[in-house]
């Protein structure tokens, strides 16, 4: 008996390359694009590492946890590094990046998180893009949280380097990732003598090994079960349309929102404007005197299906998150969500009116 997880032929390097060129079309690129086996840090690490160097002064625009990752491992890399941080309430602007390279003209490398999915906010990736690319620098975009739910488009935007992983918004498995590379990065990364070589965070090793060869011969063994999941969930999108997908996406953010506000009892949109705020996931401030960790535990014993979780780190007390991505992304989902979020705050003593959020979400998706 075979079984379907188990009994698959080898991932042929024609299905892979065609896996590749998919997903290029989903971001708009005419640029190489490398699927990774491993999770999105991985290609993450190997854009920083391929780019920064002693020498070199980085940007790095931190509006979320993962830009205080990605100043660590330029750090680590031995450049500069020039932080740009705002609060996690808002977004940064193409003025502020502007200012900061007006302020440091030897900034060479620019990283930048499109949206956050653990702080709720999405930044102006095209007004940013044009100011880098005046500027010259290198411009790396973590697009995880974005893809798939808001446009993304990497060489109109002018992304040198644009990370994407299946696990969010694309609603695929964590475990398979991608990287477009464009032809200025292909050859900063390969002027750097310091950029991971015969290693498994060299992008360089899939330029000489699969691209540079025609994508005729894999260097391993292609991690199946993962390419096949990324093809799966690239071509359900497709069936679906793309922008249907992205609408889903933003009608639920809109609606977790205004339904958060009509259900009261001292919920509040983290993100202050609603223009900076995600369409991958909202994120809600517990009222004060309430822990966000005891709330959403509340919610989740109402339900335990529900895409909710508290903030990470300093946020866990203040902060949750409505992960309301990928399948999630539905008016069904978000009411259920408040409902279980207004039942937990009832039950803190907290008056809510449940009724009125359920119309007001359902009322803004429509
Ligand atoms: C989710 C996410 C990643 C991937 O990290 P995981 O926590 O492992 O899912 C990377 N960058 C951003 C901006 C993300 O939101």
């Amino acid at each position: 008996m075979t079984h379907p997880l188990l009994d698959l032929a080898p991932l042929t390097a024609a299905h892979f390359a065609s896996i590749e060129r998919r997903v290029a079309a989903l971001l708009g690129t005419e640029q190489d694009v490398v699927v990774m086996q491993g999770e999105a840090l991985l290609p993450l690490e190997g854009c920083i590492r391929g780019g920064a160097h002693p020498g070199s002064t980085a940007l790095n625009v931190v509006t979320g946890p993962y830009g205080q990752t990605f100043g660590n491992w330029l750090r680590d890399c031995g450049a500069n590094v020039v932080d740009l941080e705002v609060p996690f309430h808002t977004a940064v602007s193409a003025d502020q990046v502007a200012q900061a390279l007006a302020d440091h003209p030897e900034i060479d490398f620019v990283s930048l998180v499109h949206a956050e999915a653990a702080t709720g906010n999405t930044n102006p990736v095209a007004e940013i893009g044009e100011v880098v690319r005046a500027h010259g620098a290198l411009f790396m975009v973590d697009a995880v949280a974005s893809v798939a739910a808001e446009p993304l488009l990497v060489d109109a935007w002018g992304v040198d380097l644009c990370v994407i992983g299946a696990q969010k918004a694309m609603g695929g498995p964590a475990g398979v990732s991608a990287v477009s590379v464009s032809e200025r990065a292909w050859e900063r990364i390969a002027a750097n003598p310091d950029a991971p070589r015969s290693s498994y965070l060299s992008l360089l090793d899939w330029k000489h090994r699969w691209i540079d060869g025609g994508r005729t011969t894999l260097p391993h063994a292609p991690a199946q079960l993962e390419m096949l999941a990324l093809e799966a969930c690239v071509e359900r999108i497709e069936a679906e349309g793309a922008e249907v997908v992205m609408a889903r996406h933003a009608s639920a953010a809109a609606a977790t929102r205004a339904g958060s506000l009509a259900l009261g009892g001292g919920l509040a949109p983290y993100v202050h404007e609603a223009r900076d705020a995600a369409p991958v996931a909202t994120t809600l401030r517990a009222p004060a005197g309430v822990d966000a960790r005891e709330l959403v535990a509340a919610a989740l014993a109402v339900d335990p299906s529900l895409p909710l979780i508290a903030g990470g780190g300093a946020l866990a007390k203040e902060m949750i998150r409505v992960n309301h991505y990928g399948v999630d992304a539905t008016c069904g989902v978000v009411q259920s969500c408040l409902a279980a979020l207004g039942a937990a705050l009832a039950g803190h003593g907290g008056t809510v009116d449940l009724e009125a959020a359920r119309r007001t979400a359902g009322e803004s998706w429509a």
